[in-house]
């Protein structure tokens, strides 16, 4: 990723993309202190579009609040800097990444005396889990590691450090290859992707997690609308494992993963081993909204330059 050409936005200026570069004692490099956002620009008929930008903003300043980061910029600058991040790179579609971290003023665990450096950088991401798993669905396995309790890591931070525990049951799954993880909390019950929401259908009616440990994902806020405007009942509760093996379709939301249809759990097939009706239809109406088609839902998008 390091040798392309391409500009980088670090600390408020632009920088070539080869020359934005972090010093070797960099404390979120040693103790993972730090959070980010993942953020699509979709193609429209209006040119590039930032999807939920003002969401994704808000949920980083969120991050930053809860870990005790002072942010060095305003909601604004980091508004314009994803639009930027867009344009600047000459994407016609692409993927956003604000990552908020401290600096290499300082060693040792306490952070005091460390700057909170942020950067956005965007390049072209197509479908996180591959065409193939966006169209005919994905083989998942529930990972040998639990989520992070509440009281371990705060979930409703975009941490740098939650992604230890994704990248470990992430690992596990593909080395056994299956397509992704699923993991579950510490009670045992249904939690979420290492970088995605689950959903659940079961007789019509859609199931989540309470997010007690999950990221409160933009796309599920997304997909509770879609839900509702395709007059589908919505509910959360706790789930257990084994409702995912009897579900009658189950799917994967998130920035990246999009609507990723889950057609097996643990060599166990969901439903008709098919995406689902119900999960079609949102995903049908998820692509019209991300790309302008449905104009419901303009206020979604965030025209770019
Ligand atoms: N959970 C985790 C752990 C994630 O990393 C993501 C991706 N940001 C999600 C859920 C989905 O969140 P969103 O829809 O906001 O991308």
């Amino acid at each position: 990723m390091e040798d392309r050409d391409g500009w980088i936005w670090m600390d408020g200026q632009w920088l070539p993309w080869r020359d934005a570069k972090v010093h070797a004692m960099t404390h979120t490099l040693h103790y993972g202190l730090g959070c980010f956002e993942g953020i699509r620009a979709y193609a429209t008929a209006d040119g590039p579009a930032v999807f939920r930008l003002d969401d994704h903003v808000e949920r980083l300043f969120d991050s930053a609040h809860i870990l005790g980061l002072e942010m060095p910029f305003d909601r604004g600058a980091l508004r314009s800097a994803c639009c930027e991040a867009i344009s600047r790179n000459g994407l016609a579609s692409g993927y956003i990444r604000p990552l908020v971290f401290l600096g290499a003023e300082k060693a040792g665990i306490d952070p005091a005396g460390a700057a909170v450096h942020v950067m956005v950088a965007a390049w072209v991401m197509n479908a996180y889990l591959g065409d193939k798993g966006m169209e005919q669905g994905i083989r998942v396995k529930v990972a040998s590691f639990a989520r992070h309790h509440v009281n371990v890591q705060m979930c409703r931070a975009k941490s740098v450090s939650t992604y230890t525990n994704s990248i470990l049951a992430c690992r596990e799954a593909r080395a056994e290859g299956y397509d992704e993880a699923l993991l579950l909390d510490t009670d045992g019950f249904v939690a979420e992707g290492p970088g995605e929401n689950v959903f659940v259908v079961k007789r019509g009616v859609i199931w989540e997690p309470e997010i007690t440990s999950a990221l409160d994902g933009i796309t599920r806020r997304t997909i509770h609308a879609l839900a509702q405007e395709a007059g589908y009942e919505i509910r959360a509760r706790r789930i257990t494992r084994d409702e995912l093996y009897v579900a009658d379709e189950v799917f994967f939301t998130g920035t990246a993963a999009e609507i990723t249809p889950v057609v097996e759990v643990d060599r166990r097939r969901v439903g008709s081993g098919q995406p689902g009706v119900m999960t079609r239809e949102l995903q049908q109406r998820f692509f019209a909204a991300v790309r302008g088609e449905d104009r419901r839902h303009a206020e979604w998008l965030t025209r770019v330059g």
